[in-house]
């Protein structure tokens, strides 16, 4: 079996967006299932002005969290400038590359006539490379890639199929800048090559950019990688997925309660599904075993907030899952406090409530009902009729039950409604009120048992009628 090298290679320029994510997962999937495979992380901070030691904690961390690993420490790019200079020297060395020192102000000029159609060839700079003097200047000059001004690239991608581009539109691009610092371009090629990457997984953002690194490869008589260039996500508009939609910093979706299990099992089904899957629901060990990235779809899919939330609704009802909710509260200042308060108590708002959340944030509302101490609204609501004539008898009854328990409170209440011959509701919907400041919520039981009884009673007697 072929051992693949691959790489996740982001730019810290901004959070660990849930795109990148997803080209992370893919990456760590597709390596997961060659064994003796590797997955490299390569942080390319060689944009100093954007990058910052933030984005890349931001970044690693998301990483983690979603339970993506990586092989060796991460890679730092910018450490490695010399070497990639040290290429595009030896690129000049062997004719590959030239020196150039045409001003912006004329490289405009050309690039205006190349866009109108007045000339025909792609070539941005027509007369450094040919002039010897530009050429044995020591410094004052960007290194420019020579590009073949004939024939076509045709890239067999393993998602996009066969793509093919004239090298006639390709620009001799820059290697190195005039102030001696590597372009993305060429740092990319280097680490990719020097790293042994022979399988790179990347967005299909880069796609044009493999019909120029590819010259790199060649100048240098380097092995090329097969390349699998996945769609883009996009938001319900069909635009870009972006902050208008949603969270998209996976750091974000944590601190709002979302799993790692449910943001994975959504970007998983974007261009892809599992077999045999009633609802959907599919765990990484289940992807690892089944995805195919062939198989993956070439157009952009839709990210979905709706399916996001039903995904996360089952993964955080899961028994075992318990111990994440527990994790989240220590993470959540609020919540910390109800933990620390009463844990039990806030296990038990979370069980009955679980099914109708989406995320964890959410419990914090509900759970500041539970913990309110004063917890002492004035009713000016008045209650039907039926009810005030039997409020005493129900709140003597609730006072009287000496076993707390789930199935003998359910059934006094039970025998309470046959024997005073009245309907639930009217004696439900009241005392859901005056226990949770809500008509509406879980069963009445269900209430009492996470208030517990000296609190339960101490909110029934706030009705006086
Ligand atoms: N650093 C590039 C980015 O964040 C990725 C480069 C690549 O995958 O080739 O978009």
């Amino acid at each position: 079996m072929t051992r693949y090298i691959t790489r996740f290679a982001p730019s810290p320029t901004g959070n660990l967006h849930i795109g990148s994510a997803r080209t992370a997962l893919i990456n760590y999937i597709f390596q997961s299932q060659h064994p003796g495979s590797k997955l490299y992380l390569r942080i390319e901070d060689t944009d100093k002005i954007r990058s910052t030691e933030a984005f890349k904690k931001n970044i690693i961390s998301g990483l983690k969290w979603l339970g993506i690993k990586w092989d060796n420490d991460p890679q730092i790019q910018s450490l490695n400038i010399r070497r990639h200079i040290e290429v595009a020297k030896h690129l000049l060395k062997i004719k590959k590359a030239y020196k150039c020192i045409c001003t912006k102000d004329q490289l405009e000029e050309r690039r205006k006539k190349i866009n109108t159609g007045e000339i025909d060839s792609k070539k941005i700079c027509i007369s450094c490379e040919s002039n010897n003097n530009v050429q044995s200047l020591e410094k004052g000059y960007v290194i420019r890639i020579k590009i073949p001004t004939t024939g076509k690239e045709i890239l067999k991608d393993v998602i996009q199929g066969q793509v093919e581009v004239n090298n006639a539109e390709i620009d001799d691009f820059v290697l190195v800048r005039i102030d001696n610092t590597p372009t993305y371009m060429l740092s990319v090629v280097v680490d990719d090559h020097d790293l042994g990457v022979n399988f790179i997984i990347r967005g299909d953002d880069h796609l044009n950019n493999y019909f120029r690194q590819k010259f790199i490869y060649q100048h240098m008589n380097w092995a090329i990688p097969q390349y699998a260039h996945i769609p883009l996500i996009h938001g319900e508009d069909g635009t870009k997925l972006s902050k208008r939609h949603g969270a998209v910093n996976v750091i974000d979706l944590k601190n709002d309660g979302y799993l790692p299990s449910a943001i994975i099992n959504n970007l998983i089904l974007l261009g892809w599904s599992p077999k045999n899957q009633e609802n959907e629901v599919v765990e990484i060990s289940d992807i690892i075993s089944q995805f195919e990235i062939k198989n993956l779809s070439k157009s952009a899919s839709i990210f979905n907030y709706t399916k996001l939330d039903f995904f996360n609704n089952y993964f955080l009802r899961i028994e075992s899952n318990i111990k994440l909710f527990e994790e989240y509260c220590r993470s959540n200042s609020k919540l910390k406090e109800f933990l620390d308060l009463d844990k039990e108590k806030l296990f038990r708002v979370f069980s009955v409530y679980k099914k109708d959340i989406s995320k964890y944030i959410e419990i914090i509302n509900i759970a500041d009902i539970y913990f309110s101490k004063n917890f002492s609204k004035n009713y000016d609501e008045n209650f039907q009729d039926d009810f005030n004539k039997v409020y005493s008898n129900f709140l003597e009854l609730i006072i009287n039950i000496n076993k707390w328990e789930y199935d003998i409170i359910n059934l006094e209440i039970k025998e309470f409604i046959k024997k005073n011959n009245i309907k639930f509701p009217v004696l439900g919907k009241p005392v859901r009120y005056l226990l949770t400041n809500n008509y509406n919520g879980p069963s009445i039981t269900d209430i009492f048992m996470i208030l517990g009884k000296s609190v339960s009673i101490e909110r029934l007697k706030r009705y006086k009628i």
